[in-house]
């Protein structure tokens, strides 16, 4: 068991607490970025992403609190709502913006990155209005993604992975299984839980290595909790700006026809977002070691 800590950022205006990647995890299984934020009053704020690309991962919203629009290239305009999931591919090229229409927010932004069979497909975009749930122990809990205690999730996953929000009104205690040839990541959105002995609040990831067969949970109070699992990723992919890939020469050449809308983002553009888009800075050094 490991515990990180998740560091301040800000998404647009919104102050977020990135928990993956971290200096001491790159991923859990394909799961390979976590932003958590809220929940907030934005106090006439809010949140406004401008126009931006995404290559070699799809992005998974999950609103808790809040409504926020989402426009992409495709043409797609969805408003998602609490309780729902936005799914979108971005395959070898897609564009989107995000902009809140509410007073309060509260939202777990994920990436999942896409093994080398998919990461140069179609675009795509999916919105799940409803999600399996199921009452255990006191705790709601809503499948994210994967199948796990009986139920499917109908969000798209490429390999074998998990996400699960769990949550309780008061004092609870239950007992679930995990699948052991998991890794599995476990943040507290709201409240203080202990996890298998550990305390765990929000800011905190803590990190189970494969091998797991059961998760303990325990509050003393309402609480809320984001689990994540999947196969460990055999090398992680290299994350930069809002894209993945391999080498510091793709993720350089994805730059660059998003910056000249040429190649596979010729003709790209979000319509009916008013303001301007989003240009990738210039590639620094990097690598994936
Ligand atoms: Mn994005």
């Amino acid at each position: 068991m490991e515990r990180l800590e998740s560091h301040s950022s800000d998404v647009g205006g919104l102050p977020i607490r990135r928990a993956l990647p971290n200096r001491g995890r790159r991923s859990i299984g394909a799961w390979v970025f976590l932003d958590h934020a809220g929940p907030a009053d934005l106090n006439g704020r809010g949140m406004n992403v401008a126009p931006h690309p995404h290559t070699g991962l799809a992005t998974f919203s999950w609103l808790i609190e809040g409504e926020i629009l989402h426009r992409d290239s495709l043409g797609t305009e969805q408003l998602l709502r609490p309780g729902q999931v936005n799914l979108m591919t971005a395959g070898r090229g897609i564009a989107h913006s995000e902009e809140s229409r509410s007073e309060r927010l509260h939202l777990a932004q994920l990436w999942i990155a896409l093994p080398d069979e998919a990461r140069f497909c179609a675009p795509a975009f999916e919105h799940h209005p409803t999600l399996p749930r199921r009452a255990i122990d006191g705790f709601d809990i809503v499948l994210l993604a994967g199948e796990w205690l009986g139920r499917t999730s109908p969000v798209s996953t490429w390999t074998p992975m998990l996400g699960a929000d769990l949550s309780c009104e008061g004092a609870a205690r239950t007992v679930l299984p995990l699948r052991p040839l998991f890794e599995h990541g476990l943040m507290a959105l709201e409240g203080e839980l202990r996890v298998n002995g550990e305390t765990l609040v929000p800011g905190e990831l803590l990190y189970l290595e494969p091998g797991y067969e059961s998760l303990d949970l325990r509050t003393r109070g309402p609480a809320r909790l984001l689990l994540l699992g999947g196969t460990p990723w055999p090398h992680p992919p290299l994350l930069w700006w809002n894209f993945v890939g391999r080498t510091r020469e793709e993720i350089e050449h994805f730059a660059t026809e998003w910056n000249t809308l040429s190649g596979d983002f010729a003709g790209v553009q979000v319509s009916g977002y008013a303001g301007e888009r989003l240009l990738a800075p210039p590639v620094p050094p990097i690598s994936n070691r």
